[in-house]
């Protein structure tokens, strides 16, 4: 989806619980209308993140600023926010439609206005049959589109979702990520997402914010992010890879060569600024890998296969190199193509475009 304009500018953002550094100088703005997701290992500072533009915490030092205007003093109700819980909080004594009711009428507004518009919502979020239902009638997919409802039915410009799809089973699930692209392109909201799954964040997300111990360490979109990670950690975080601890061996106008201890040489068309003698490593998705000799310009590497893990649709296979070191080779399920077995010799093959060159950490 198109990015217009900032709505969230977070700057040099700050925030020390103690002595303890949760975030630090934080440097983020977020799009009108994207769906931005944080993503990042148990710990990295997610939610604190998300409760800092909430208003449910102050920011250490640095600044926030929704709309152009700093929120430091603004509290959480008066902030154009609203946040998803991953538990929900909804009122197990009010039904579906007086829950998504619950915070217009708290706000006063006149009854007619609040029913259209919590009508409304429910069209969205498919829930106009179950308005009189209570909560402990609803399945774990409802509660969740309940919760939404209940969360966009004021309108505000972003919606903070805290891990909303945990509590839910992997089909559900997959099935929530497509309501809630939908939902999203339906109400024009900005959507600030939580996950520490990858694969919701490739999925649901326009541009994936990457963090490491209160730290940012990549923004891109996801199909970049996979493509082209800028550190081992946001290579190792995306998606499954193989790394190979290298020399560099040339950097000249076609590219950079680099080769393991055991003679296993890569070559990226790349040109780094590091010199010949550094170390750096390499990163090869294991789709990225083949038994098929497809382009004459193809790397190569001998192996013996150990292991293979059916999928169906595809074939997860353990090679060991001729150093002893092991390598996952992802397989497209293909009847024309003859594939080794386990204890066959073979050879894999990758291109330039798909050798990435790291910093070692
Ligand atoms: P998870 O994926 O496990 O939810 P997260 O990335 O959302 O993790 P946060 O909840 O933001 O991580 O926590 C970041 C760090 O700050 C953690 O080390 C956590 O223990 C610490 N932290 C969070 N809230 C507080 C608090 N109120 N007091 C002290 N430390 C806190």
């Amino acid at each position: 989806m198109a990015a217009i304009a900032p709505i969230i500018e977070i700057r040099n953002g700050t925030k020390m619980f103690g002595s303890f550094t949760a975030l630090a100088d934080i440097n983020l703005s977020i799009n009108q209308g994207e769906i931005l997701t944080l993503l990042g290992p148990s710990g990295c500072g997610k939610t604190t993140l998300m409760r800092l533009i909430a208003g449910f915490e102050n920011l250490t030092s640095g600044t926030i600023q929704i709309g152009g205007v700093d929120i430091a003093n603004i509290p959480p109700e008066r902030r154009p926010v609203n946040m998803v819980f991953q538990r929900y909080a909804l009122f197990p004594h009010l039904d579906v439609f007086e829950n998504v009711a619950f915070g217009l009428k708290v706000k006063g507004m006149p009854k007619e206005e609040r029913t259209e518009r919590v009508n409304r919502m429910l069209h969205i979020v498919q829930l106009e049959s179950f308005a009189n239902r209570y909560i402990d009638q609803l399945s774990g997919g409802q509660c969740q589109r309940v919760a939404l409802a209940r969360a966009l039915v004021n309108g505000p410009k972003v919606l903070l979702l805290d891990e909303p799809l945990a509590a839910l089973d992997l089909k559900i699930r997959q099935h929530m990520l497509a309501e809630m692209k939908r939902i999203h392109i339906e109400t024009g909201a900005t959507f600030v997402y939580v996950t520490h799954d990858q694969d919701e964040a490739l999925i649901l997300s326009d541009r994936v914010v990457l963090m490491e111990k209160g730290r940012v360490v990549q923004v891109d979109r996801p199909t970049e992010m996979y493509a082209k990670p800028k550190s081992l950690f946001a290579a190792k975080f995306l998606g499954e890879t193989n790394i190979f601890e290298t020399t560099i061996t040339a950097v000249n106008g076609i590219g950079t060569t680099a080769r393991t201890s055991s003679g296993i040489q890569f070559h990226s068309s790349e040109t780094l600024t590091k010199k010949p003698s550094e170390k750096i490593a390499v990163s090869i998705r294991p789709e990225s890998l083949t038994f098929q000799h497809k382009n004459p310009d193809a790397q190569s590497a001998e192996c013996v296969v150990d292991d293979i893990v059916f999928m169906g649709s595809r074939s997860f296979y353990t090679v060991r190199l001729n150093d002893q070191s092991k390598v996952r080779v992802q397989v497209q399920r293909d009847g024309r193509l003859s594939v080794p077995s386990p204890g066959d010799k073979a050879t894999i093959f990758w291109d330039a475009s798909n050798v990435v060159m790291l910093p070692r950490d």
